[in-house]
């Protein structure tokens, strides 16, 4: 069973206004940039592959668990009922998206989403937190929460995958680096993705994304590697509400930017 749930409302703006900020953030990072609201493409066909067709409906996302709870050593009783956590949401029976093992999101069904195409990256950051950036410094202390997909379409990006629980106390983020797989990975990679503006005070991880392909490569998104190449195409949408599920008690930074 999970522990405690706490529940917050996150701030919602409009789709068009959203595409504006997130144009503007993305502008400063990749040479192409493109956002507009569009109607959600099918979800359930390729190159996709989901289990429901759309986004939004109520969208929500849950923060479960936590990094704490593998780091320094695997607690390996926390094991997660996505059905449960659907209830637990207040959404029983919902299409759940995300990156699993640390945290992961649950998102409803049908309707717009915004649609984000960057292709050419000029700056550091990656596609996820440059449009998070954007959403901070647009929003200040106001959390605005997306959960959704996008492909990576071209080019390659830095992925990592959990090897099997270290036996020793992982006690340093360098030691949590050497334990974790890294991988150059080629697209098309289809990615699950959330993230949040800023931290109202749970101890998220703000960001987190996990992707998977059809010719058997996937894992945890870091960036890409081929900034003058790469292409992403994205559906996302706003979340109304955020759920801290079981957040742990003993809060440690240790591996959190893995
Ligand atoms: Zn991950």
């Amino acid at each position: 069973m999970a522990g405690r749930i706490e529940k917050s409302a996150l701030h919602v703006p409009a789709l068009e206004e959203l595409c504006e900020v997130l144009q503007d953030g993305l502008k400063r990072n990749f040479a192409d940039v493109h956002v507009s609201v569009v109607d959600c493409p099918d979800f359930t066909q390729e190159p996709f592959c989901f289990a429901a067709a759309g986004l939004c409906g109520e969208p929500r996302i849950a923060d479960v668990g936590g990094v704490p709870y593998l780091l320094p050593l695997p607690q390996t009783d926390k094991i997660y009922n996505l059905n449960t956590v659907a209830e637990e949401v207040e959404l029983p029976g919902a299409f759940i998206l995300g990156a699993g093992a640390a945290s992961f999101k649950a998102v409803g069904v049908n309707a717009e989403v915004v649609e984000v195409r960057s292709s050419r990256r000029t700056g550091q950051s990656n596609f996820v937190s440059c449009m998070r950036e954007a959403l901070e410094r647009h929003y200040g202390d106001k959390p605005v929460g997306m959960g959704g997909t996008f492909l990576i379409q071209k080019g390659k990006a830095k992925i990592h995958v959990m090897p099997e629980f270290s036996p020793c106390p992982l006690n340093s983020d360098e030691a949590v680096s050497n334990w974790l797989k890294f991988f150059d990975m080629s697209a098309p990679l289809i990615c699950q993705s959330v993230y949040v503006s800023r931290d109202p005070g749970f101890d998220l991880r703000v960001e987190h994304t996990h992707c998977f392909s059809h010719h058997g490569e996937g894992g945890h998104y870091h960036y890409d590697t081929t900034p003058d190449t790469v292409e992403y195409l994205g559906y996302f949408s706003p979340a109304e509400h955020l759920y801290r599920i079981d957040r742990p008690d003993k809060i440690h930074k240790l591996g959190w930017e893995q």
